[in-house]
């Protein structure tokens, strides 16, 4: 198995029954949530996470977005984990998924590029810090 990690956005934790559809279609996909929290981000932990978007022109509209609400943070366990989040969650600006991926999550979520409703490693390796940064005590063996 794959592991992969996941996040519930702030504009998708304010809309509940939303966020639920979510988590379910995690399971009917075959997404194991074996880890799961809820909490609210400071700035420095945003920014923290958020290193690599570090001076580009969303970084601070993202780190006070992030930082706006409760977010649920996930760890997600699959054979092809990275690669079916991703493909789940559709185009990263919201209304070129909603264009393109109708389907997508993002594109029956997202509300714009910045509110994207949820976030997903993009690689092994962006999986195992990320998950290392939320969830440090985890131990993927
Ligand atoms: P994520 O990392 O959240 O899964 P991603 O990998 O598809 O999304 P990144 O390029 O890593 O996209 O951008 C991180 C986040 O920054 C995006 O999810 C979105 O919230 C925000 N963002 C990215 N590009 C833009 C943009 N052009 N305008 C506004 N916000 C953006
Ligand atoms: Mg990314």
């Amino acid at each position: 198995l794959q592991l992969t990690f996941a996040i519930l956005k702030p504009d998708l934790m304010l809309r509940p029954l939303a966020a639920h559809t979510v988590r379910t279609l995690m399971i009917r996909e075959g997404l194991w949530i074996v880890r799961s929290a809820l909490l609210r981000w400071e700035t420095e932990d945003a920014q923290k996470f958020y290193a690599e978007h570090e001076g580009k022109f969303f970084y601070d509209r993202l780190v006070s977005y992030m930082t706006s609400g409760p977010i649920n943070p996930m760890i997600l366990a699959h054979p092809n984990a990275v690669e079916t989040w991703r493909k789940m969650m559709g185009p990263t600006k919201s209304y070129v998924a909603q264009a393109t991926a109708p389907d997508s999550i993002r594109g029956q979520f997202g509300l714009s590029d910045t509110r994207n409703s949820t976030h997903g490693a993009d690689s092994d390796a962006s999986a195992q810090r990320e998950m290392q940064i939320l969830f440090p005590d985890f131990d993927p063996e």
